[in-house]
């Protein structure tokens, strides 16, 4: 695996991160640690770990990553879990569990070294605990990525069983706590966005505009306000195409971009994408782009696009009435582009309301706090500046690197 100098965060990070970092690390040279994850591409997990990876390794920490093997009964069944977790009704049934025992028990060849932490993300590695028993070794730590807030029981049930047997559980927020999922202390971080990433590297807003205008259509001469999401109910584009016929009453010139992928196995993505694309009607200034038609679905494309959407927009909206995290919330924030977010889970975490950013409760809010910032350069010019503080104080890799090297020095 690749390994990389925190040194590359220097000049982009607080110098102080920097080296806290390296005094918390110089104890650790040499643990063998084992991140543990369900896949390798897609979701924040897999777009997280290589760098945090990489970078423990160049700091002398033996890092990597195990991939789980499994099925596609068995990625239907842990998607089950997860949706449950998240508070979903869904159907357990017995021959799930001998699924996901056989699964991970086929899956125990990385243990045949010895571990010093063992970092479990998310539910559908969870189990291996229960099935090494004796057999482990090092601290074991479940990292939760997930809104268990208000779970559904059967889901939390399935789990319940082995969850006791964890050193420490993380959770993204103190409210996602479930008693029955907590093994050991308890411990919280927030995730974070890499500033070196094609999607977060610095795009000039004239070039982020020119990639919208030759890419996209978008009239670079007039304003644009943009969501960047999936096609999901909880992120709630049709809320966000109400707020912008609001704004539009006011600002007439105004262009609405709602941007989002579509998963192959997302069948609901395509649905909801269809209910947005009839919802936004003939209006020439609306824009619903999706990896079906004009966005890319090549990784490299596809980052530079969010990047141009992110940088290039006047404003940034995250409409959620129900968010874990946000990330697209930071990885505005850092662009320096305003946002304005619905208040709701992580991102209240993240904005500070008529400070940082701005938090909603309706769609006649946002479109008041939209035109707000279109109508003034410098509260956008400020705002957008005080975000970008916020996340690089708060956000970035440097920070999550040095939270999860703490968590290991406390053992
Ligand atoms: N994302 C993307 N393309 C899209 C929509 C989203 O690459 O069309 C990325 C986005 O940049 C962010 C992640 O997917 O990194 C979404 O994370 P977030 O925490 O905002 O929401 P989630 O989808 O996990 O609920």
């Amino acid at each position: 695996m690749a390994s990389e100098s925190i040194d590359v965060y220097r000049s982009l990070a607080d110098e102080e991160i920097v080296a806290e970092i390296e005094a918390l690390a110089a104890p650790l040279q040499g643990a063998r640690v084992l991140h543990l994850s369900a896949t390798a591409q897609g979701g924040g997990v897999a777009e997280l770990l290589p760098r945090l990876i990489s970078l423990k390794r160049g700091l002398g920490i033996e890092a990597e990553w195990h991939v789980l093997a499994g099925s596609e009964a068995f990625f239907d069944l842990t998607k089950k879990l997860h949706n449950g977790l998240q508070g979903m009704d869904v159907e357990l049934r017995p021959d799930h569990h001998s699924l996901y025992y056989s699964t991970l028990e086929a899956n125990v060849e990385v243990f045949t070294r010895d571990w010093d932490y063992v970092v479990v993300h998310d539910p559908q590695p969870a189990g291996l605990i229960g099935i090494l028993d004796g057999r482990r070794t090092g601290h074991w730590i479940w990292r939760c990525h997930i809104d268990t807030s208000t779970p559904n029981p059967k889901a939390v049930e399935f789990l319940a069983p082995f969850m006791g047997a964890y050193d420490m559980s993380i959770f993204t927020l103190e409210d996602y706590v479930t008693r029955d999922l907590v093994g050991g202390r308890t411990a919280f971080i927030y995730p974070s966005i890499d500033p070196l990433s094609p999607k977060n590297r610095a795009l000039a807003p004239p070039e982020a505009r020119q990639i919208l205008a030759t890419r996209f259509g978008i009239d670079s001469s007039r304003p644009l306000m943009t969501q960047v999401s999936r096609y999901d109910p909880w992120k709630d584009p049709l809320g966000v195409i109400d707020s912008y016929r609001r704004v539009k009453e006011r600002v007439p010139t105004v262009q609405l971009a709602l941007v989002g992928n579509l998963a192959d196995d997302d069948p609901e993505g395509a649905e909801y994408y269809a209910t947005a694309v009839e919802y936004a009607g003939d209006d020439p200034d609306i824009h619903v782009l999706s990896t079906l038609d004009r966005l890319s679905d090549q990784p490299l494309t596809h980052a530079l696009e969010i990047n141009a959407f992110q940088s290039g927009s006047d404003v940034v909206v995250q409409k959620s009435t129900r968010e874990g995290f946000g990330l697209v919330v930071s990885e505005a924030m850092w662009k320096a582009t305003p946002v304005v977010g619905g208040r709701a889970g992580g991102i209240a975490h993240q904005i500070e309301d008529g400070v940082s950013g701005y938090l909603v409760n309706s769609p006649e809010e946002c479109a008041d706090r939209v035109v707000d910032l279109l109508q003034d350069p410098k509260l956008r010019r400020e705002m957008g500046a005080r975000g970008r503080k916020v996340v690089r104080d708060r956000f970035l890799t440097p920070r999550h690197l040095a939270d999860y090297l703490r968590v290991f020095r406390t053992f």
